[in-house]
């Protein structure tokens, strides 16, 4: 087990260029362990009003940096994050509880939305309109929103900052993030990065503080033009009200609950393994996972067969140790959520095939699970379960299911697995979600537009549209 004495951790918050310190501080566990890892400030009004002054000062000098050289310094700092990716990933790893090798995956993955973004074609999306009375007379011109705030969660603390900052900072915004006060030391760590990699002060900042009190400052403020949040859907709600009085611009990546539905026709150990992925990745506790597993009657019985065997393969444990496949839930919260779940399934009828129970009392994991007969009268199959939970419902009718799913509040992410191209595009065309992965359980990637609709909010982050959020649209009429 590495300890936090032999990894520097940063305890300090990133404002304009400067680290800082506050009266007050809040401690930062390991969920695999329970003990204290360090501490971040807690920033009061007064240090969070100087943030949002500072970037927006920073605001009017970046948005007149040339966008190559924007995008230059976007790749030094992607450059740096590579060459110390394993110091990332151990970070990560400490404060957050996934194995060590997707913490590895992550920290790429998240470099990845860096070098991306870091392209200035991405920026070229103005057009001279043909209808004024003399040529070039009609200009649409694209312009940075301005000053942004992120709220970032705790499943994926560098991917979820760097999916955000690096388009916000390539259109020419600058960006105050506040982390998750889970996991702010991967946080911290980029932040440190980005300053080597030479961004000028107030560009990027993170600070740390009451998630409320930061919140409602970053929400009231007139400064603060955009809000981008990936969170849960209660929390998005609330932030989108409070956006309501200054209209800022949002982006909103909220709670998912993807149904995995595996037809008649597919491929049983493909679909396995892709279950495997899509639902037990990061402990279960990632917005695009799998939630409840939807499985044509006539493979029903083959599927949960081989299913239970290869869950019965995973390896719980610390995510330093080598070979573990599923690290702790984040916290107390977390594991008593999926227990109530479990709870209300078993009591409506489910039947356990694997798992059910904490492994070790003293930290929070949790056993990976199957269970059998579910339905959709469980707040397991309505709800999103954050946890290496997968009901196993059975169904027979695709229409019905379809209508069944369209009734959830959630719109995020569908899988499906099925041969026959007809069904594919009957599943991909009438599921109401912003992203399907058809034959695969792992969908993200940094050029493609991510995001959801319905309760699952709006806006996409990555692919071109990742941009788009990040930029305002100007009509210029030019005449003589
Ligand atoms: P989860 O339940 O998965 O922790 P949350 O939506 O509560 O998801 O948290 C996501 C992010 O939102 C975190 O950074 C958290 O600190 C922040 N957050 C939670 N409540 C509020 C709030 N009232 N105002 C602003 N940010 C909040």
């Amino acid at each position: 087990m590495f300890k936090n004495d032999v990894i520097e951790l940063r305890q300090q918050a990133f404002v304009n260029g400067q680290w800082l310190d506050a009266d007050a501080v809040e401690e930062v566990v390991n969920p695999a362990t329970g003990e204290c890892l360090g501490t971040v400030p807690q920033l009061n009004s007064a240090q969070v009003e100087a943030c949002i002054a500072a970037a927006e000062q920073a605001y009017y000098l970046w948005r007149e940096v040339p966008v190559r050289e924007r995008c230059g310094l976007l790749l030094a700092w992607y450059e740096l994050i590579m060459a110390e990716r394993e110091r990332l990933a151990r970070i990560l790893t400490l404060e957050q509880g996934k194995p060590l090798a997707e913490a590895l995956g992550e920290i790429t993955y998240a470099a990845s939305y860096i070098q991306w973004f870091a392209q200035p074609s991405l920026l070229d999306g103005g057009a001279t309109l043909p209808y004024g009375e003399t040529p070039l007379s009609m200009l649409v011109v694209k312009e940075p929103v301005g000053v942004c705030a992120a709220i970032t969660p705790w499943n994926f603390p560098a991917a979820m900052i760097t999916r955000k900052v690096a388009p916000a900072l390539a259109a020419g915004c600058t960006m105050i993030v506040k982390p998750a006060p889970d996991t702010p030391f991967t946080a911290l760590a980029l932040a440190e990065l980005a300053q080597r990699a030479g961004l000028p002060a107030g560009v990027l900042n993170v600070i740390t503080g009451d998630a409320q009190q930061v919140g409602a400052q970053l929400t009231a403020s007139k400064q603060v033009r955009k809000l981008s949040f990936t969170g849960s859907t209660a929390v998005g709600r609330l932030l989108m009200a409070q956006c309501a009085p200054t209209l800022k611009r949002l982006s909103l990546e909220l709670g998912g609950n993807a149904p995995f539905i595996v037809c008649a026709d597919a491929d049983i150990e493909a679909a396995v393994d892709g279950a495997i992925a899509a639902k037990f990745r990061n402990a279960g506790q990632t917005c695009v996972c799998a939630n409840a597993l939807f499985i044509a009657d006539e493979v029903y019985q083959p599927f949960a067969e081989r299913l239970v065997e290869k869950v019965q393969q995973l390896r719980l444990g610390s995510g330093d140790q080598t070979d573990v496949t599923i690290g702790p839930l984040i916290n107390r919260a977390a594991l008593h959520k999926v227990e109530k779940l479990l709870l209300d399934a078993l009591t409506k009828g489910a039947k356990l095939l694997c798992g059910g129970k904490r492994w070790q009392s003293d930290a929070n994991w949790f056993l990976p699970t199957v269970l059998a007969d579910a339905s959709f009268a469980m707040e397991c199959v309505q709800e999103e379960i954050f946890g290496p939970v997968a009901p196993l419902v059975r169904f027979t009718d695709e229409t019905q299911l379809i209508q069944q799913l369209r009734q959830q509040e959630a719109g995020l992410a569908a899988y499906v697995y099925s041969q026959d191209l007809k069904r594919i595009q009957r599943f991909a065309r009438e599921l109401e979600v912003g992203m399907v992965g058809v034959n695969t359980g792992l969908i993200s990637d940094a050029a493609v537009p991510f995001g959801g609709v319905k309760a699952s909010g709006m806006g996409r982050e990555g692919g071109r549209q990742g941009i788009e959020e990040y930029l305002e649209t100007k009509y210029i009429k030019l005449s003589n």
